[in-house]
C-alpha cells in the first residue's frame, strides 16, 4: 500500500465513513491530505475519539478559518533573505529544502506552505543559493533542514546536501526535524543514516511526535537505528486538545522517548494555523496541563512548554510559574502537590 492521499482512498481504508465523504473532501480542497501504511496502520476506525485518528484525517472543523488565523503564523516569511532560509536568530538558519511531507497534520503551522501547492521543493540553483548564503554569514553555526520533511528526500540528495554543508567551517551542527521515523519508518536505512554523516558535522534529528501510541516498534527501531549510527535525537511535540492534553498521556509520551534515547526538547502550544482551532486550548489551560507534567515526570523527561509568537518574534517558555512575589522579596512557591510554602530571600 502506498499513501492513502485522497478522500476515496480514506473511505476504501475503512478511515472515514461514507457520510463523512463529502466533508472530507470539501477539506481536501483547501489542506493537503496524506496518511501513511505505518500510521493508518495505527488508527483504530472504532474509536470516533482516537487520538491519531485526530492528527492525520482531515476534519470539516478545518473549514472554520478565525481573523486571529495566519497563513504564515510563526512568520517565515518575513525572516526569508533568499528562497529556502529562514534566519531568524543570528546563529542558526532555517533552510526549507523540500515542501512536501509522508503524511499531512491536521494541525500543521506551516499547512499553507507545504503540500503538493505549496512552496515548492529547492531547484539546484536555488539550493545553491541558499547554502552559498550559510557559507557568506559566518554568525551561523547550525543549520535546521525543516520544511516540508527533510527525511523525504532520496538519500543521493540529502548526501548532496550534507557534503555542500562539510566544507563550511563555521557551520558545526546540523539539524533535521523529522517525523519519518513514526510516520514512514521503512525510510530509515544504514543509506539515509550514511547520507546524513557526510557532512561530518554533529547532527541531530527532532522527532516530531505527539502521543505515545505513535512510538512503534518500528518507530522505536528506526530511533535505535539513528543514534547508533552516531546521530544524536530531541524530541518536539505539539500540545494539541483530544490528542495530548492530558498530563497523564504526555507523561507516557516524554518517559518512551527518554527511554528510547530521545532527550525531550520542546513542547508547543498550537500556533495560529488556519482553521486550527478545534485543536488550540488556552495558554492558561496549556500552563496548567504543564504543571500536571511536571508534577508526574523526572527532570529528564521534562520538555520546554513553548510559545512562537505570532508574526515572526520568535519563540518563548511559557514557564509554570509556581512562584508568586507577595511582597519585597517574598514569595509564595506551590509545589507539585499544590502545598503553598513561604519563600523569603532577605530578613
Ligand atoms: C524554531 C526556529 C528555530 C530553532 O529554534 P530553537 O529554539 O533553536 O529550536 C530557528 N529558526 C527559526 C526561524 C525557527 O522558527
Ligand atoms: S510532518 Fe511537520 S511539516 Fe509536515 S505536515 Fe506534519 S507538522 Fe507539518
Amino acid at each position: 500500500m502506498t499513501a492513502l492521499i485522497t478522500p476515496r482512498h480514506l473511505l476504501e481504508a475503512g478511515l472515514i465513513a461514507a457520510d463523512q465523504l463529502d466533508g472530507t473532501e470539501a477539506v481536501a480542497a483547501r489542506f493537503a491530505v496524506s496518511v501513511t501504511e505505518a500510521v493508518a496502520r495505527l488508527i483504530d476506525p472504532a474509536d470516533s475519539a482516537d487520538p491519531i485518528a485526530r492528527q492525520y484525517i482531515p476534519d470539516t472543523a478545518e473549514l472554520v478559518l478565525l481573523p486571529q488565523e495566519s497563513a504564515d503564523p510563526i512568520g517565515d516569511h518575513a525572516h526569508s533573505p533568499v528562497e529556502g532560509i529562514v534566519h531568524r536568530y543570528p546563529d542558526r538558519v532555517l533552510l526549507k529544502a523540500v515542501h512536501v511531507c509522508p503524511v499531512y497534520c491536521r494541525f500543521c503551522f506551516r499547512r499553507e506552505m507545504v503540500g503538493p501547492q505549496g512552496d515548492g521543493t529547492l531547484s539546484g540553483a536555488a539550493l545553491a543559493a541558499a547554502i552559498a548564503y550559510i557559507a557568506e554569514h559566518k554568525e551561523i553555526w547550525e543549520v535546521i533542514l525543516t520544511g516540508g520533511d527533510p527525511l523525504v528526500l532520496s538519500p543521493r540528495r540529502l548526501k548532496e546536501i550534507m557534503e555542500r554543508l562539510a566544507p563550511i567551517d563555521h557551520v558545526k551542527v546540523v539539524r533535521l526535524h523529522s517525523r519519518v521515523p513514526v510516520t514512514d519508518p521503512a525510510r530509515v536505512g544504514s543509506e539515509l543514516i550514511d547520507a546524513l554523516k557526510s557532512s561530518g558535522k554533529t547532527v541531530y534529528v527532532a522527532l516530531h511526535a505527539n502521543h505515545p501510541r505513535e512510538l512503534t516498534d518500528e518507530a522505536r527501531a528506526a530511533s535505535a537505528a539513528l543514534i547508533d549510527g552516531g546521530i544524536m535525537m530531541v524530541s518536539q511535540s505539539v500540545l494539541l486538545r483530544g490528542v495530548n492534553d492530558d498530563p497523564a498521556v504526555l507523561a507516557s509520551l516524554m518517559r518512551l522517548f527518554v527511554e528510547n534515547r530521545i532527550k525531550p526538547y520542546y513542547l508547543h502550544h498550537p500556533d495560529l494555523a488556519p482553521g486550527t482551532s478545534h485543536f488550540r486550548m488556552s495558554i492558561e489551560e496549556g500552563r496548567a496541563i504543564v504543571a500536571g507534567l511536571r508534577a508526574r515526570i523526572s527532570g529528564l523527561a521534562m520538555p520546554s512548554y513553548i510559545l512562537d509568537i505570532p508574526g515572526g518574534h520568535g519563540k518563548v517558555q511559557l514557564p509554570e510559574s509556581p512562584v508568586r512575589e507577595v511582597g519585597e522579596g517574598c514569595y509564595t512557591i506551590e509545589d507539585r502537590l499544590g502545598d503553598v510554602h513561604s519563600y523569603a530571600d532577605r530578613n
